[in-house]
C-alpha cells in the first residue's frame, strides 16, 4: 500500500472501502466496496484509476438496466 498525499489539503491518505452514490437518471444509487485512498485530515477521496474504470462501467450498466443492485435500500436526501 503506498502513501499518497491528499491534492487539496496535502494531509496523507489511507487505503479503505467506500460507499458512493451516485445521482443516475435522477434515482440516488449507492456503490458499495469501492477502494478509494480517504485523507485522513479533510475526508477527500481519491480514487485509482483502475477503480474508476470499474466505476464508470457499473454505472453503464446500471444506466442501461442490464444489472440488478444487489440491495435496495432507503435514503434520505436533502437539498437546498
Ligand atoms: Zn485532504
Amino acid at each position: 500500500m503506498s502513501v499518497n498525499i491528499c491534492p487539496m489539503c496535502g494531509g496523507k491518505t489511507k487505503g479503505k472501502v467506500v460507499e458512493l452514490t451516485e445521482s443516475l437518471n435522477g434515482k440516488l444509487v449507492m456503490i458499495s466496496n469501492v477502494e478509494a485512498e480517504v485523507c485522513l485530515q479533510c475526508g477527500e477521496r481519491l480514487y485509482s484509476e483502475n477503480e474508476m474504470k470499474k466505476i464508470d462501467e457499473l454505472i453503464k450498466k446500471v444506466k442501461k438496466g442490464i444489472i440488478k443492485p444487489s440491495a435496495k435500500k432507503e435514503m434520505e436526501v436533502y437539498s437546498f
